[in-house]
């Protein structure tokens, strides 16, 4: 059996991979037979080059996926396993990474996941330890043979046996503001350079931002990490959910909405026209070089063979009619590019040079944050020296000297609503608290669930990482956000001072080893 990896790095094929979703029951569970029969089939056919199974989808509890990914692995297909971080911290994921090597699944889509919907007696805890972007650097160092590290952080002189995995990341470019879209092509970067050897993006519809995503990865040296486009089968019930923001990251428009149901009242129940309308999502991401599909929202096998069947029958230029045709963006939908008025897509030559953004969340807080920030921890400054002085001499030099402990404390507990992680990313975040204020803790960019530059958690308000661009924005130096070293946050840190961390080189600020990026994958891909 040829893997995903060879797939990707060996040969130049349109690769198409498609969807189990777990069920929420034992493998004897009605849903998970009817969902073991599904995989059977598609196990057959040989036009489907992996099968995908989800991890907890949607945030509720179900079997885990390499139950059904088992047989599925046994029969000779290749099964990619989503792992994400929102049940399980960075042991419970590493310890889930080696049962899965050892189990024979070299494949895995690493992401943060959907925030927990539902649980026995009530709603779980999210756990949220370490984000999408530290899960790929693990699985990464697990790739390159780690030597574990006691608490202390000293070496054990044991060089641990090297994985093999092939590491997926999502990302999602579907969005309405500025600030929502740019930091997800920063945090893809990081994904990338964490160790991602293939990406798939989000579900949506509209060309236009398709072929956006495909000409920044071009244009800021992503292209050799192959790109999935995901295609999802509608259908009018699916599309008002979508509509109605029920599933995060998700959008779907008034317009799409009004097309789905009027070909739902259809004789067919709009089955035909949902069909054709997924095999030109295909037609576009081959014409626009992706390498290869990701299909999702399909349960039944004859439905994704005659989807290919479909998609087999189109001109190879029938793409880009069909790419002008489906475009549902929002009114007023930020492109980093400029349209090209002869393809309706991304135009390489105009990048959309972006308005100059009035933040509300530009305030006297955030400029006392900042003038005091560089104040105290400008490297070589006296003030940045005489605190790592005090604290060092310090009775408890994990806490510095008390009365600076107290107003750090009270300080940050007020302006910023700190909890005390001790391993601070304020300065990184625009002076806002990832612990506080962000529903998952995302230290290395937003995840894909912000709707209308909201938190997918309503509680929270808008995104921090949105007002954390748009604050930089507005000081016209944007692109520094997200530059950063990769943050893992240190627990052992918690309930000490972050600022004598920081003086002292013990929170991550410190950590200058950034992951190697894995061996380039060949993409072949035409574009
Ligand atoms: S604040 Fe932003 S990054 Fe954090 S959970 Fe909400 S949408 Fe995701």
């Amino acid at each position: 059996m040829q893997t995903l990896q060879e797939k990707l790095s060996q040969t130049s094929q349109f690769l198409v991979g498609t969807e189990v979703v777990s069920v929420r029951g034992s493998m004897a569970e009605q849903s998970a037979v009817k969902a073991g029969a599904f995989a059977k089939q598609l196990v057959k056919c040989p036009a489907i080059d992996w099968i995908s199974i989800t991890d907890n989808a949607g945030g509720n509890p179900q079997l885990a996926p390499q139950a059904l990914g088992k047989p599925i692995l046994d029969a000779g297909k290749e099964v990619v396993i989503h792992l994400t971080c929102k049940d399980l911290n960075r042991n419970g994921l590493e310890s889930e990474a080696w049962l899965l090597n050892s189990e024979g699944f070299h494949s895995i889509l690493a992401m943060t996941g959907d925030h927990p919907s539902s649980g026995i007696e009530g709603l779980a805890k999210p756990v949220f330890d370490i984000d999408s972007v530290g899960l790929i650097s693990m699985l990464n160092k697990m790739n390159q043979g780690f030597d574990p590290k006691d608490g202390d952080g000293n070496s054990k002189g044991q060089r641990l046996e090297k994985t093999r995995f092939c590491i997926g990341a999502v990302t999602t470019n579907y969005k309405l503001r500025e600030g929502e879209v740019m930091p997800q092509y920063f945090k893809l970067r990081k994904k990338i350079e964490a160790g991602a050897q293939f990406i798939i993006n989000q579900i949506g519809f509209d060309s236009r931002k398709d072929s956006e995503l495909r000409l920044y990865m071009d244009q800021h040296g992503m292209k050799p990490v192959p790109l999935i486009g995901n295609v999802y089968l509608l259908n009018p019930r699916v599309a008002q959910l979508f509509h109605e923001g029920r599933i995060p990251g998700i959008v779907l428009t008034q317009p799409l909405l009004d097309l789905c149901l009027k070909h739902g009242q259809s004789a067919d129940g709009g089955r035909s026209f949902f069909c054709e309308f997924a095999a030109k999502r295909i037609a576009i991401y081959r014409g626009l070089g992706y390498r290869g599909v990701y299909l999702a929202g399909m349960h039944n096998f004859a439905v994704i063979e005659r989807i290919l069947e479909i998609e087999r029958t189109f001109a190879p230029d029938d793409w880009k009619q069909f790419a002008r045709e489906i475009r549902f963006s929002r009114p007023g939908e930020y492109f980093h590019y400029a349209e090209n008025p002869a393809t309706g897509l991304a135009d390489v030559a105009a990048p959309n040079p972006g308005a100059k953004i009035k933040s509300k969340h530009v305030g006297p807080v955030y400029h006392l944050s900042k003038w005091t920030h560089d104040l105290m921890f400008s490297p070589g400054h006296a003030l940045t020296n005489c605190g790592a002085y005090l604290c060092r001499h310090s009775a408890d030099p994990s806490q510095g000297p008390k009365p600076m402990r107290v107003l750090e404390h009270l300080s940050k507990a007020v302006l910023f609503q700190c909890k005390d992680c001790g391993d601070c990313s304020l300065p990184e975040i625009a002076f806002l608290c990832p612990e506080s204020q962000c529903a998952k803790n995302q230290r290395n960019g937003p995840c894909g669930g912000t709707r209308e530059g909201r938190c997918e958690v309503d509680r929270y308000g808008d995104c921090i990482w949105l007002r954390a661009y748009e604050r930089l924005k507005h000081e016209g130096r944007e692109q520094d956000l997200l530059q950063h070293v990769l943050v893992v946050q240190n627990q052992g840190l918690r309930g000490t001072s972050s600022w004598a961390n920081f003086w002292l080189g013990r929170d991550h600020t410190a950590k200058k080893d950034h992951p190697t990026p894995p061996a380039e994958a060949d993409s072949t891909a035409k574009h």
